[in-house]
């Protein structure tokens, strides 16, 4: 197996991988889905006591429509430091090992957003994306909030999903047969993503990693000349992560935990 970066930022990743079969890349997209774990918020208790100011305790929504919003906000996730509540040493209460603590407090007029919480006892656990906007409030109104983000997965619930619209396709394989090809150069003309050109008598696809193998310079072929095919041996696979979890980091993961579950399988057949 051969792996290539064509792009890795801080959210999103696109790599070549070649040997494995689609099966294979097919079950690395989906353990990155469902069962990569990320922090998210869970627990979410409002204070309706009037605030230090006086003013009351609510605003623009209802707080579940609140909590909603807090349960989507990517929390920054060290899946190194972090074991999931129900396998933590503090038996499901909670503790610094399995849980960020954030607390909001807000008067208005205001809009209260995501950068308002603020990580208790765990300084790098700012949440990244400040501007989330969470409700707004009027002049008499405030918010008190205490929420304890936890570990799930993507099986659970969607706000744990670590990567977004993770996705790949086949290395498109250009074939001309020459003896037809008359060097009218439509192909090329035809393609919309701009990636072909003449070599010498034959035309080539110069970014096969672009292509979308939308075989519209096939189809302008008159002299059908030339045919798209797809190399399965041979994938270019991008994902997104909403900034909760590094790309690298997810990718890593998800090969731990495939590797995992097949060693759980040859211990259990070794046993047998
Ligand atoms: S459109 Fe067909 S004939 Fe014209 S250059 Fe392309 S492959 Fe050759
Ligand atoms: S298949 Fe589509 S994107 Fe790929 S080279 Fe042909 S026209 Fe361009
Ligand atoms: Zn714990």
């Amino acid at each position: 197996m051969d792996v290539e970066f064509l792009e890795l930022t801080e959210t999103s990743a696109r790599l070549v991988i070649k040997g494995l079969t689609p099966a294979q890349v097919n079950a690395l997209r989906r353990t990155m889905i469902s069962d990569v774990p990320k922090m998210a918020i869970h627990f979410v208790d409002f204070y309706h006591g009037p605030s230090k100011e006086g003013k009351e305790s609510t605003s623009a929504f209802f707080d579940e429509i609140v909590s909603h919003r807090l349960g989507l906000v990517p929390i920054p996730t060290d899946l190194s430091l972090f074991s999931r509540v129900d396998e933590c040493s503090c038996d499901g209460e909670g503790c610094p090992n399995c849980s960020i603590t954030y607390s909001l407090n807000k008067s208005g007029p205001a809009v209260v957003y995501s950068g308002d919480l603020e990580p208790a006892g765990h300084g790098g656990y700012k949440v990244k994306d400040s501007l989330i906007p969470l409700t707004k409030l009027k002049e008499d109104q405030s918010i008190t909030v205490v929420a304890k983000a936890i570990l799930g997965s993507g099986k659970e619930h969607a706000k744990w999903q670590a990567v977004i619209a993770a996705g790949y396709k086949f290395k498109s394989v250009l074939e001309v047969n020459g003896s037809l090809c008359n060097q009218c150069e439509d192909c090329i003309k035809a393609c919309p993503r701009n990636i072909m050109a003449m070599s010498g008598k034959t035309p080539l696809i110069t970014h096969l990693e672009e292509c979308t193998a939308c075989r519209s310079c096939a189809d302008a072929c008159t002299k059908k000349a030339l045919k798209i095919l797809l190399d399965p041996s041979e994938v270019i696979f991008k994902f997104e992560t909403d900034g909760a979890l590094h790309p690298k980091d997810v990718l890593e993961k998800a090969l731990d935990l495939l590797e995992g579950g097949f060693k759980d399988i040859e211990e259990q057949v070794d046993t047998l």
